[in-house]
């Protein structure tokens, strides 16, 4: 069908005709899934294409277009890159570094969803990302036997409907932004529908990753929404927010929904004053307040990214000093067990 903004007269309907696929599909296809592919594009040396080859330990390599032509050319060290390029080190067993490091499967409260929290949980909708983010806890996740299948969605949202404590649901993932807007339209339908939950919280990297994903269909689904809606994105680096970010967000913000945003502390990326300070100064400039700023999960295999809590706490003491208070994001780290996320300092 075509949308209100397309131009085109309407097609006489063909039967059983599939609607063409999303801009945002089509982008996803195109993304970069061969390191060599990137490293090319990027004018790097073929070496770290092959370092990285051999270092992907089961966890694919997977970066849009979009976001690499945000990337330096011709710098092996840039910031983006790092994030997303495999390197040897993951290859090394650290002690102290798990596969599961939050004990997720501990907090499993049902198929695909994590109950920790008083008042809100979090629904895993899918298992796949847009990008795939090397140091993420999730990495080696067995979404399937935790039921982030549609069936096991159900059961979920059952639960959900059964468990009158909850006010927030929150829609995680992986990305839960790669689900079909129908597969989303009905999730929402659904918890619309609960008396109990007040508020629609969604975890999301892709309007940073594939900004395009916030298109008007997506803003449709939400919009239909009576829940508040909050959504919380995932930049770690300024260079990260362009201008089509900021557009994301402008619709987004525009719901309305309250836009705030996580980054994880990482070595090599943002462990500095500068790259913090500008990076909170940037997301203020497109309307997202800085939330949290994590310390590492120790996820097998992300042991080259951790930044001491001693550094974390003066970096956090000096962004106090040079932003104003709600540009300063809060530091925490995940403690299993725990009531809520700890903060540090
Ligand atoms: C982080 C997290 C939340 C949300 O915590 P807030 O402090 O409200 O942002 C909820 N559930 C789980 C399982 C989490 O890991
Ligand atoms: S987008 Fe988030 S969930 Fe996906 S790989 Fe990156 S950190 Fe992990």
């Amino acid at each position: 069908m075509p949308t209100p903004t397309d131009p085109r007269p309407a097609a006489p309907a063909a039967p059983r005709a599939r609607r063409p696929a999303a801009a945002w599909r089509r982008e996803l296809a195109e993304a970069f899934r061969e390191p060599a592919e990137l490293c090319r594009y990027l004018g790097l040396d073929s070496g770290l294409a092959a370092e990285a080859k051999a270092s992907t330990a089961g966890f694919p390599f997977l970066v849009p277009r979009g976001f690499a032509a945000r990337m330096r050319r011709g710098d092996p060290a840039d910031p983006l890159l790092a994030q997303v390029l495999p390197r040897a080190a993951e290859t090394r067993a650290v002690a102290g570094y798990a596969a599961d490091p939050l004990d997720e499967h501990r907090f499993l409260a049902g198929p695909a969803l994590v109950r920790k929290y008083e008042g809100r949980a979090l629904l895993l909708v899918t298992g796949g990302c847009a990008v795939n983010c090397r140091y993420c806890f999730r990495r080696e996740f067995p979404y399937a036997e935790s039921g982030a299948t549609r069936h096991g969605l159900a059961a979920a949202l059952a639960a959900i409907a059964a468990d009158t404590t909850l006010s927030e649901m929150i829609l995680s993932g992986g990305d839960p932004l790669l689900a079909d807007d129908d597969q989303l339209a009905g999730i929402v339908e659904a918890l619309d529908a609960m008396p109990h939950l007040r508020r629609l919280r969604i975890h999301t990297r892709l309007p940073v990753v594939l900004p395009s994903r916030v298109d008007d269909a997506l803003v449709a689904v939400l919009a239909g929404s009576r829940l508040a809606k909050v959504v919380v994105i995932h930049a770690n680096h300024p260079a990260e927010l362009d201008d089509h970010v900021a557009e994301a967000v402008r619709r987004l913000a525009s719901l309305p929904a309250l836009v705030l945003n996580q980054a994880v502390l990482l070595r090599g990326v943002n462990d500095d004053e500068a790259v913090l300070r500008r990076l909170s100064e940037r997301l203020v400039e497109i309307g997202v307040t800085p939330y949290y700023l994590h310390l590492l999960d120790r996820v097998r295999g992300a042991a080259h990214f951790d930044v001491p809590a001693a550094d974390a706490l003066a970096l956090h003491a000096e962004l106090l000093a040079s932003l104003p208070g709600y540009a300063v994001p809060r530091v925490v780290r995940e403690v299993p067990g725990e009531r809520s996320k700890t903060g540090v300092g």
